[in-house]
């Protein structure tokens, strides 16, 4: 069984004491492909260590993070861009708008958004979506910016039915992690609506364990708590949503 895992910051702080016995951890159990979101230029040398350990694991992606858009985003955005020359990155994430936590770089949130947009379509690159308390605002960048060049994943899905159909109207996949195991995650009540093909798995590691490890480090192996919640709420065996799961992240990743 071959388990994708789209989406995990394995280079981490909080995998610096055991990162190779966690990540071995994950491969023993089919889960082997690991695809790595950015977050600003400070993770970029972890990144390439990352990828130097695990070659044929790590699949790198280039970007900056709504909650790392700041005064300095324009130097963050050049930072991005040099790496995009260099050499080849799977996707353009993570990105989108943040106003969980803070609503004051707004406008340069949306701005860093866009541009990043414009380097997926140049470099024909997917894009990796972070949406927190801000359906609204994405859509309306999204809107603005669709077309057959830009397609991607909607990270750590916690929408309504409703949006749900409309991401995937836009080309976007679901990333769905622990959230669909929580009581209160609401997600798993409509998603037996949302054809399979439109689901890929993430653990987001080390953050949102699924139940019952939820408030634990969250590590590659718990991405079986996700599988076997899929199982349920779709009624197939587990390895046959590992197997489409990995066939929708092929697809979109080209990896
Ligand atoms: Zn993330």
């Amino acid at each position: 069984m071959l388990i994708t895992d789209t989406h995990t910051h394995l280079y981490s702080e909080a995998f610096d004491e055991d990162r190779e016995a966690v990540i071995k951890k994950g491969i023993d159990k089919g889960i082997e492909r690991f695809f790595i979101p950015a977050i600003d230029s400070g993770y970029t040398q972890k990144m390439l260590d990352l990828e130097k350990a695990f070659p044929e694991n790590v699949f790198l992606m280039m970007g900056l993070h709504p909650t790392h858009v700041k005064e300095n985003y324009i130097e963050e955005l050049a930072h991005v861009e040099t790496m995009l020359r260099q050499r080849s990155f799977c996707a353009i994430g993570e990105i989108g708008i943040d106003l969980y936590w803070d609503r004051t770089y707004l406008k340069e949130q949306q701005e860093a958004f866009k541009k990043q947009i414009a380097l997926a379509k140049k470099y024909k690159l997917p894009i990796v979506i972070h949406c927190r308390d801000s359906f609204d605002e994405i859509f309306e960048v999204l809107e603005g910016e669709k077309g057959d060049d830009l397609y991607g994943i909607f990270h750590c899905f916690t929408g309504s039915l409703e949006q749900a159909q409309r991401a995937i109207g836009l080309n976007m996949k679901l990333g769905i992690g622990g959230v669909v195991t929580f009581k209160n995650g609401k997600i798993d009540q409509f998603l037996n609506q949302i054809a399979l093909k439109h689901i890929v798995l993430e653990t987001d590691a080390p953050y949102l364990s699924p139940t019952p490890f939820r408030g634990k480090r969250n590590e590659p192996v718990y991405l079986m708590e996700v599988l076997n919640k899929l199982s349920d709420i779709y009624q197939l065996p587990v390895n046959e949503i590992a197997y489409s799961t990995t066939e929708n992240s092929k697809e979109v990743f080209g990896i």
